[in-house]
């Protein structure tokens, strides 16, 4: 068993799909444990989004000149720089600003291997790469080079814990235990006997 932490972003609820994404969850049987809404205050977006943490700051930035390279695109003309970790803070400025523009919802989300689960329902981060069938890729087209343009995130409408260690921190992050709700589903029932 497993919790992970999910965001349906200011994109998602701005469009009105934000039932449509939590169905997708709740159709694979994961179970929601927690949820709120909230403008994220600035402290809290920057721990969630933290600019210490060299591993996802170094890994956006490596993403990002990926997928440039792939497209022909030279970083330096659009970002000023092709330093992965220069381009990681960039974003995670825009990040910052984006998470706490207008309110999300957060949802913990319990089953088993939750974290796989959730990151494969999402699809991969950049949406015009994400498969269809999964929520990124079937609800957006935006990517790295035209999002990078407006100096903005990509609005790939949720976020979700990328591994264990993450979920946990997140969970704890934004949910007090006494936030975190437990009860039976029919999926556990169906699945424990
Ligand atoms: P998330 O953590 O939101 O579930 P992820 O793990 O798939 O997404 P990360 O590499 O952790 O992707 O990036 C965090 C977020 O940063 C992405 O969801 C996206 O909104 C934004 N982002 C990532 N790369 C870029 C980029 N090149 N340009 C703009 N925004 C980006
Ligand atoms: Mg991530």
């Amino acid at each position: 068993m497993e919790k992970s932490l999910v965001l349906i972003k200011p994109d998602a609820l701005q469009r009105g799909i934000t039932g449509d994404i939590i169905t997708r969850f709740e159709k694979v049987g994961l179970k929601i444990v927690g949820a709120k809404m909230i403008v994220a205050p600035e402290e809290l977006a920057n721990k969630h989004y933290p600019k210490d943490r060299e591993e996802f700051i170094v890994g956006m930035g490596n993403k990002t000149l990926e997928n440039y390279k792939e497209q022909g695109i030279d970083p330096v003309e659009i970002l000023g720089t092709d330093d992965p970790k220069k381009i990681g803070l960039e974003l995670q400025s825009w990040l910052v600003e984006f998470i706490t523009s207008s309110p999300i919802l957060a949802l913990v989300l319990e089953g088993p291997h939750a974290i796989e689960v959730i990151r494969k329902l999402a699809g991969f981060t950049l949406p015009s790469k994400a498969e269809p069938g999964t929520i990124r890729g079937d609800y957006s087209f935006d990517s790295s080079s035209y999002a990078n343009i407006s100096k903005r995130p990509i609005r790939n409408l949720i976020h979700a814990s990328g591994n264990l260690e993450e979920a946990e921190f997140e969970v704890g992050l934004w949910f007090t235990p006494q936030e975190l709700f437990d009860y039976e589903t029919i999926h556990q029932r169906h699945m424990t006997v």
